[in-house]
């Protein structure tokens, strides 16, 4: 054993440096028992206080997000946000560090934030029962310093990424299979991203949903990937640990993935090709705070932007609404106002002919238009979103409210 590397990660005693920690605070000889931080403070660039203040969103609750939370508590992260759409059931408890059996039928957000917070009460926890992309207003994208993708599927994936690009937030993303896994990092605007990497399968998976516009998602075969709890720890892990250098601000490998496979036990890291085409690489300027949430109606949201736009004005809608389903044969149809990915079949099916209806999509209001007086929540805006208006010339960027916002949880 002549690699000092070797010796150095058997040796129990701490690797001391002469000097202090990085924060400042007290000599890293001095260990305090009491403080929970306090071999972590030993880490010479450790700051915990960068780490309290930090903020950071995880989507997912899953096999990947339990041990994603699990690391954000033990490291102490000031405020984290977890959003999943499922419940637990008995099949998760082989991979979910942090779910119980009687935990059968509550919302996985809910009791992966309640044990996270029980591990470390120093942590602020928000949970939401929902879908990262119906639910989750862009402002909250902008407020985080980094978004950890726990995610299943390659629509969520996409969307978490325009929405990072747009307001500059950096993300990691995480995929897992069996005993292997990636991690990737992707910090904005110059970084290669998510969508930069899509291949033509990726699209055709993708397009399977949109080439019948009503299908519910548990219709297509998605998050049904066998995997070991064992890859989720550590591929959560790695997320975590590039998540801890973003807000440290020390180096990470921006555009690149890690990818590990564990049958063979190579890792190697390759970076990812940027796409000067892609679609995702808008950015959008710093958007000016309006007084107005998203029960206010799109005719309110023109009259505030006609301080800064002249008209006739567009709202473009990010999320595709099926305004109405109406049936090819009969002629029934029915009023709907949901965005497309929440259209259920049976929200959907002719009653009469038992058919599946054909859906009319809105995705942009005119000012003056018949929609203009619905308000943004029917128009599939949620609260505190960033929302582009177009004018006639140019577009201006607005920032609803999201005082009194439904849908977040903080845990006591
Ligand atoms: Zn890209
Ligand atoms: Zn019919």
């Amino acid at each position: 054993m002549d690699d000092p590397y070797l010796t150095f990660l058997d040796d129990d005693a701490p690797a001391l440096s002469n000097g202090e920690a990085a924060d400042g605070s007290s000599s890293p000889f001095v260990i305090d028992e009491d403080d929970r931080y306090s071999r972590l403070r030993l880490i010479p660039w450790w700051r915990q206080d960068l780490l309290a203040k930090a903020k950071v969103l995880v989507v997912g609750a899953g096999a990947l997000g339990n041990e994603v939370l699990k690391n954000l508590a033990l490291i102490g992260v000031g405020t984290v946000y977890v959003i999943d759409r499922d419940t637990i059931e008995t099949s998760n408890l082989s991979r979910s560090v942090l779910f119980r059996l009687r935990d059968g039928g509550r919302p996985k957000a809910e009791v992966a934030a309640e044990r996270a917070k029980e591990i470390n009460p120093d942590v602020a926890y928000h949970w939401m029962r929902g879908d990262v992309i119906n639910d989750v207003g862009l402002g909250l994208f902008a407020d985080v310093d980094v978004v950890i993708g726990c995610l299943d599927n390659r629509e969520a994936r996409l969307w978490v990424n325009r929405q990072c690009w747009k307001v500059g937030t950096p993300w990691v993303d995480s995929g897992i299979q069996e005993i292997q896994g990636v991690v990737k990092v992707f910090v904005p605007p110059d970084s290669s991203c998510y969508e930069c990497t899509m291949t033509a399968r990726d699209y055709q998976l993708l397009n399977v949903r949109y080439s019948c516009p009503l299908l519910r998602r548990e219709q297509i075969l998605e998050g049904k990937v066998p995997t070991a709890p064992t890859i989720a720890s550590m591929m959560g892990a790695l997320e975590v640990q590039e998540a801890l250098k973003l807000i440290h601000g020390m180096p990470v490998a921006p555009g690149s993935a890690l990818v590990f496979n564990g049958v063979t036990n190579q890792f190697y890291r390759t970076k990812l090709p940027r796409r000067e085409d892609c679609l995702s690489h808008e950015t959008y300027p710093e958007p000016t705070p309006l007084a107005i949430g998203n029960g206010a109606t799109a005719h309110d949201l023109f009259t505030l932007a006609g301080q800064h736009l002249e008209g006739p004005m567009t709202l473009p809608l990010e999320r595709d609404m099926v305004t109405t389903v109406s049936c090819p044969t009969c002629g029934w149809s029915k009023e709907l106002h949901q965005p497309r990915t929440q259209v259920t079949t049976a929200d959907a099916t002719c009653p009469v002919c038992n058919e599946l209806g054909r859906p009319e999509t809105l995705s942009a209001v005119d000012q003056g238009s018949p929609f203009d007086d619905r308000p943004l929540s029917m128009l599939g805006v949620p609260p505190g979103d960033i929302l582009r208006v177009d004018g006639s010339h140019e577009s201006a960027f607005f920032r609803l409210d999201d005082r009194g916002a439904f849908g977040w949880t903080t845990v006591e």
